[in-house]
């Protein structure tokens, strides 16, 4: 049986939890690691300084949670939330050197399956409170995947009368509760009853709907949530077992047909159909013996006899993120590039970033490549996104800052390939290197300033010199990104030369090395003492202005910042 859970945060409180951690994440899917940074550092995807606060908002986006520490730890934590009505998502305590897992909350939204999967990879027994689970090997009000409960509450009743001695029968097929220990009889006054039409449940009758029903459309005009609704309660059919809607692949770009699918509450997949032809397409993939019905708005509905597994039918619109890993360490990353990298099954960058970027499960596959093949890369991430394919970028500090962003927008730019423009293409931003760097230093940027890159691998030289005494003059503080490389010795040296025209011996100058990463060094100095030899291509150079100065104090024994008046300091 299977249940469709959000991805869940596996959260640890120290670094003894980590191993039974990571067992964890690689058997769940999309599973993400969230840690403790007094104790853990930034060794995890989401590192967090405060447990209460960080549980609640998990809870309150509905994010499963896997706790690797005490459950009367955690309850204290979720306490809170827990009279808010709403949906609960599972809750569940797991012993750090994983003999134990314990399902504390979300019954209804599949704790006890999680708790099962759990325990089946770290070979334990889970344990289950449930009574009707206990009882019946099933929980009954947890149908999986495939089908869905008609009511809630009215289903609650149903399964307490069956605990208290009254038999059921079954109508119609449910596969799961075969070997499930219900007590049967064909006499029962109680039934379970498996539908797609709009069921008159009651107190006797659980109705629980098969995802069986498909609606496809072959023009965007005139259709909307509204419309497939109305469409399937003139059949007498219930939304709830509405399992996709499929569009032909002309109306990929289309925002309406999405809007349409999230109301809806269904995956929106596309295929290759001619909407004239519609109804042999349909019969070609469901059988044909599917119960086609149309409506006047060109709206076609197919009956299946069993729920649809909608990653069979068409294709997803794809996806590309280029997103930004910040300097290096976790704790800089923003949570939507986590969240991305999370979701991706095809990650794309210089081999480097794409190992800072991971570690990676097995169902995604990574394509790493040389630092030179930018447009390349960019133009493979398009054509995997136009698969279907949840294509991530990967780029350092921000992908808009001498980064991926351009090149994928480039590529765009080039191509005229209409499925390219429909691709869900987003640039998700990161903490760039100068930020980087001038956090650790103080606020050398806290003025006017200007980012240069010092390659002349893609612009001239002379633009590059002109560029540096304009800023000079203009008493910008500067930030080099790529100040110097094996194949570009020379250019720091002259760039520093021509900024020492208008500069004077004492402006401040910060090297940031590897900031974020292992090894970091952060060097104070001065324009007139900064030699290139200080500085290699993982330095960020960050030249100050006339106002740029250094007070004591700090990480390095001096602050350095860049007042935010000009001229006469106000009101000092
Ligand atoms: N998109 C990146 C910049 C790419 S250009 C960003 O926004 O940060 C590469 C240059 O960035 C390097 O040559 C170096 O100058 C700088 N850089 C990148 N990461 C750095 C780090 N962790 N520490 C110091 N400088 C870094």
């Amino acid at each position: 049986m299977s249940v469709t859970f959000a991805a869940p945060a596996i959260v640890v409180l120290g670094r003894s939890a980590l191993d039974t951690a990571r067992r964890l994440r690689a058997s769940l899917p999309k599973a993400t690691l969230h840690g403790l940074t007094a104790r853990v550092g930034d060794d995890v995807d989401v590192p967090f300084t405060e447990l209460g606060a960080h549980l609640q908002s998990l809870y309150a986006q509905g994010t499963p949670i896997v706790a690797l520490c005490a459950a009367g730890i955690v309850i204290r934590c979720v306490a809170p939330m827990l009279s808010n009505k709403g949906t609960e998502p599972p809750v569940l305590a797991v012993a750090e050197d994983g003999s134990a897992v314990v399902p504390l909350l979300g019954g209804l939204s599949g704790v006890n399956v999680l708790a099962r999967q759990i325990a089946r990879t770290l070979g334990i027994a889970p344990a289950i409170t449930t009574s009707g689970e206990l009882r019946f090997g099933t929980c009954v009000l947890n149908p999986p995947e495939g089908y869905v409960l008609a009511d809630l509450a009215q289903s609650k009743h149903f399964v307490s009368d069956l605990l208290a001695g009254e038999s059921v029968r079954i109508e119609g097929d449910a596969p799961w509760l075969r070997d499930a220990d219900l007590p049967r009889a064909s006499t029962a006054a109680r039934t379970i009853r498996i539908t797609p039409r709009i069921g008159d449940g009651d107190r006797e009758t659980l109705v629980i709907h098969p995802r069986s029903l498909l609606v496809a459309l072959t023009r965007a005009d005139g259709v909307g949530a509204q419309q497939v609704r109305d469409m399937l309660s003139a059949q007498g059919l219930s939304a709830l077992a509405l399992a996709v809607l499929v569009a032909p692949l002309s109306l990929m770009g289309h925002a309406a047909i999405r809007t349409m699918a999230h109301e809806l509450g269904v995956p929106l997949r596309f295929a290759a159909f001619d909407p004239a032809q519609v109804d042999d397409w349909l019969t070609t993939m469901l059988g044909s013996d599917v119960d086609i019905r149309h409506d006047e708005r060109g709206m076609a509905l197919a009956l299946a006899g069993a729920p649809l597994d909608p990653t069979q039918i068409g294709r997803a619109r794809g996806t590309l993120s280029v997103i930004g890993l910040g300097p290096g360490n976790a704790g800089l990353r923003v949570p939507e590039a986590s969240a991305a990298l999370a979701a991706a099954t095809d990650i794309l960058g210089y081999a480097t970033y794409v190992a800072m970027a991971g570690p990676f499960r097995d169902d995604q596959t990574v394509h790493p490549t040389d630092n030179r093949e930018e447009l390349m890369r960019a133009r493979h991430a398009f054509e995997l996104a136009c698969e279907g394919k949840h294509v991530v970028v990967v780029s350092s500090g921000d992908p808009g800052v001498f980064a991926m962003a351009s090149a994928v927008l480039e590529a765009l730019d080039l191509s005229d390939d209409p499925a390219w423009k429909a691709v869900d293409l987003r640039i998700v931003p990161g903490i760039s290197a100068a930020m980087a760097t001038a956090a650790c230093a103080g606020a050398p940027l806290g003025h006017d300033f200007c980012m240069l890159s010092l390659s002349d691998n893609l612009k001239p030289w002379d633009i590059i010199c002109e560029r540096l005494r304009h800023a000079a003059q203009a008493d910008l503080v500067m930030a080099f990104y790529n100040p110097i490389s094996r194949a570009r010795p020379w250019q720091l040296g002259e760039a520093l030369d021509i900024v020492r025209q208008w500069r004077a011996p004492q402006t401040r100058v910060v090297l940031g090395r590897d900031i974020g990463r292992p090894g970091a060094t952060l060097v104070n100095t001065t324009l007139g003492e900064l030699r290139p030899e200080q500085v290699d291509m993982r330095t960020m150079v960050i030249i100050g202005s006339s106002t740029t100065r250094g007070i004591d104090g700090g990480p390095n024994g001096e602050w350095i910042y860049t007042p935010r008046w000009y001229g006469e300091a106000p009101g000092r």
